[in-house]
């Protein structure tokens, strides 16, 4: 493949939405990614409305959809007391061709659009490779990458898209500020085959349960159900992991036989916004441009709305409309990560932790009362299912 190309590291959801929709726009893309082979472990596990839109118009949505459940249903409930709302994404056929959340696994996504690469003479996926490097001028950028047998190669391209994760290469070489705070505590995730549906009275696929002491979530996927708690972040790894404190949190939860625990991971969160996501011909989308706490499933979301938005100037940039253009996805995708992302899940962390009874009396109020009036039911889950935030962009120039 020659020069004429995008170049795009990272085979995450993002990286590959960004090549699939590159690819249907006839542009040819390679994409390099560090590991031998991609990620399929437990990550985000939620696809938005808007999301599953974008990706039908990539082809990507069915196969989706049929791999996963959909959730009209969201639930907002007291670890004491049950359900305090219960929000209803059937409001939203209006504004959308998939008026639910779906939980599927993000595998799923990557290995369908991993797919889509390969049967296309347009893209390269090349893996266990690790991009070290890249230099730009006015027509190109060189990219330096590195093969785990230490072999160095040399790609060119007309365009570099960093969309590799958290710990960002590109962003680190682009030298951008990447402010913002880590959240005390320590995220453990769990997933268990147990069937929480099939216990708890009423509870909806997705509940977010919130408890002065401790709240924690609950989502189910195909085949498993996920815990998340918070954890002292003054515990060591092995601490938090270990199986007998495990098993005492999910008997706390919900006393029962012992639990079988198929999956377990504990994270630090990052609550961080990129001060920049255009650095010339290079550009930063998904997790290297902005992290935040998973309650709400915004983070792989909106990456990969990131993707969908870069790719559609990038085309017409490609087309010979001015790279200036570039500037605005930044500016419309940025907005985006501060002030909907980042805001929204920030309040429901809040929201689910706060610990004065006042207030979280006034938030549970303030809940009741929206899911009670079907025009603020309907704003409410415009905005959580981020529809409202692509309808801004709009207004941003
Ligand atoms: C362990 C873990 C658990 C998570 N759990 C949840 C969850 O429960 N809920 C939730 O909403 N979100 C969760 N997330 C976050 C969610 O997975 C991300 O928001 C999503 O994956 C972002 O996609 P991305 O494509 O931007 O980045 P990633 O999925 O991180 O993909 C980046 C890719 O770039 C590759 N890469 C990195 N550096 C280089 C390099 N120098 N050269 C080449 N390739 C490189 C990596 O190998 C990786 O494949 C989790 C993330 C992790 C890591």
């Amino acid at each position: 493949m020659n020069s004429d190309c995008v170049i795009i590291v990272g085979a995450g959801p993002v990286g590959l939405v960004a090549a699939v929709s590159l690819i249907q726009n006839e542009i040819p893309v390679i994409v390099l990614e560090a590991s031998a082979d991609l990620a399929v472990d437990l990550r985000a596990s939620t696809f938005h409305p808007p999301t599953l839109d974008f990706l039908d118009e990539l082809n990507l949505a069915d196969g989706l959809i049929s791999r996963g459940i959909k959730c009209p249903l969201w639930q907002f409930r007291d670890r004491k007391k049950g359900e305090i709302a219960t929000f209803n994404l059937s409001l939203l056929k209006d504004y959308t061709n998939h008026p639910y959340r779906l939980q599927a696994e993000q595998w799923k996504l990557t290995e369908a659009a991993r797919k889509r690469l390969e049967e296309s003479d347009l893209a390269e996926l090349v893996t266990d490779i690790s991009v070290r490097g890249f230099e730009q001028d006015d027509d190109s950028v060189t990219v330096f990458a590195e093969r785990k047998t230490g072999e160095k190669e040399v790609y060119k391209s007309k365009y570099l898209v960093g969309a590799d994760g958290a710990r960002s290469t590109i962003r680190a070489l682009t030298k951008v500020g990447f402010p913002g705070l880590t959240i005390p505590e320590i995220f453990l995730s769990l997933s268990t085959p147990f069937r929480y549906d099939l216990a708890i009275d009423g509870l909806a696929d997705i509940s977010y349960i919130s408890d002065p002491d401790e709240w924690l979530v609950l989502l189910r996927t195909p085949t498993l159900w996920r815990v998340l708690f918070p954890t002292d972040p003054n515990l060591t790894d092995d601490e938090i992991l270990d199986p007998i404190r495990i098993e005492d949190r999910m008997q706390s939860l919900l006393p029962g036989a012992p639990y079988e625990i198929s999956h377990k991971t504990a994270y630090r969160v990052h609550e961080r916004v990129a001060d920049k996501y255009v650095h010339g011909r290079v550009f930063l989308a998904g997790d290297a441009a902005h992290l935040n706490n998973p309650l709400g499933g915004m983070g792989m979301n909106g990456g990969i709305h990131d993707a969908v938005n870069l790719s559609s100037k990038l085309t017409e940039v490609w087309h010979g409309a001015p790279i200036s253009l570039m500037d605005r996805y930044e500016r419309q995708r940025r907005k985006v990560a501060i002030e909907t992302v980042q805001a929204q899940a920030l309040r429901n962390r809040t929201v689910l932790n706060e610990k004065n009874p006042d207030k979280r009396k006034a938030y549970h109020d303030e809940l009741r009362k929206i899911v009670m009036d079907e025009d603020k039911h309907k704003q409410y889950v415009l905005g959580s299912s981020m529809i409202k935030s692509l309808q801004d962009l709009e207004t941003v120039e």
